[in-house]
């Protein structure tokens, strides 16, 4: 199959964009897709609507396992530019350029059809459900991608804004950890002429609002990223005749070290329950979205650099150490040897998770140059 079949591949994929954890129809035409170039073995279902194609040996064969990840999930971002190939579903696009992760692997399946592992086996994934955190967990979790023991592990991701074609790889950390917290604090509401009678929590909750944002300020001496991030507060109700009985404030906290996260969790949850008994009040918390750091192994990192010089591509470090938004890839990549690098997808590129983004076809192939080395590289490297 030649270039321009792979952009059909990724437009028909574009189409089908569906929301995380609901990837049906895409997971299905993956799979459907990926018999064409006969793998081995083909697992579905797994983690939720994963698709798993293994080409090469059979599990028990010597050599090693290298898995390459793509992500099936969209963004619940409506398409509003005038695109050919514009997404179906109402409300959700590919705005993160997952349509061409996929389409890159499809290249992969292609190439590995032609050139079929000497030893060892080679697993293209596509995972569900890597915006909301839970997908990679959710595979790593499934025995039967457990049984493939991944003995290295590798994903990339198109970056808006570097030079197209650019691979961006560091050992250590590439994306910060992150995670999301609901903290709600419940009083007694009272006539708002007498507020004496009732418990609010208005001071708390702007305590709350002030404490969080200056929970970082201790580990900014170590030059290390550290943030929290205020993303909603709520307070009581627009009723003019009554006081406040409820509030919410959420946040996301992120950092570039595993630990200093968890110490960032743990003083954040001591912040609100300070606060709540400070002003009698019950207080109840509730974390979701949570990515750890995505930890580059450094000879997963070096056997990226090596792939993308014999692939013809440019090799640069990334301007952010690490990237502060979070990727789930992290679960994946703590299975054995992993890295994650970047791919720049154009100086002039719609950032991701905008409504004008689309993925540039032109870094279909590059994707596919670099990713095929790679597999045979992590072969090879046993
Ligand atoms: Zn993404």
């Amino acid at each position: 199959m030649s270039a321009p079949d792979l952009a059909q591949l990724r437009r028909h994929l574009h189409r089908l964009a569906e929301p995380s954890g609901a990837e049906t129809a895409t997971a299905a035409w993956v799979a459907e897709t990926l018999r064409v170039w006969a793998p081995s073995r083909l697992l579905t279902g797994l983690g939720g609507h994963g698709v798993a194609a293994v080409f090469g040996a059979p599990d028990a064969a010597p050599g090693p396992t290298v898995v390459l990840r793509a992500e099936l999930d969209a963004l619940p971002i409506p398409e509003t530019i005038d695109l050919g190939h514009a997404s179906r579903t109402a409300g959700c696009a590919h705005k993160c350029g997952h349509d061409g992760h996929m389409a890159i692997l499809l290249g992969v399946a292609r190439e590995l059809a032609a050139r079929p592992p000497g030893r060892g086996r080679v697993v293209l994934l596509f995972q569900p459900a890597e915006e909301t955190g839970e997908g990679a967990a959710r595979v790593a979790a499934d025995p039967r991608f457990r049984a493939l023991e991944p003995a290295w592990l590798f994903a990339l991701h198109n970056l808006p804004g570097y030079p197209r074609g650019t691979v961006l790889v560091r050992a250590g950390a590439f994306c910060a950890g992150s995670a999301g917290l609901t903290v709600r604090l419940v009083g007694a509401t009272s006539h708002a002429a007498y507020p004496e009678q009732g418990r609010s929590p208005d001071r708390a909750m702007a305590d709350l609002v002030t404490g969080l944002a200056c929970l970082p300020i201790p580990f900014e001496r170590h030059n290390e990223l550290c943030l929290v991030t205020v993303v909603h507060a709520r307070l009581g109700s627009p009723r003019f005749g009554t006081t406040p009985g409820d509030a919410e404030v959420a946040a996301t906290l992120r950092a570039a070290d595993g630990g200093v996260l968890e110490r960032l969790k743990q003083e954040a949850a001591a912040l609100a329950g300070r606060l709540a008994r400070t002003h009698g009040l019950d207080c109840t918390l509730a974390w979701s979205e949570e990515f750890p750091v995505t930890w580059n192994d450094p000879q997963a990192a070096a056997l990226v650099t090596d792939a993308a010089k014999a692939a013809g591509l440019t090799v640069d470090a990334p301007d952010e150490s690490p990237f502060r938004w979070s990727e789930d890839f992290g679960v994946l990549a703590a299975l054995g040897r992993g890295a994650m690098f970047g791919l720049g997808a154009g100086r002039q590129q719609p950032a991701l998770h905008a409504e004008r983004y689309d993925f540039p076809d032109a870094l279909l192939e590059p994707g596919v140059a670099v990713m095929a080395a790679l597999a045979h590289r992590a072969l090879a490297a046993g």
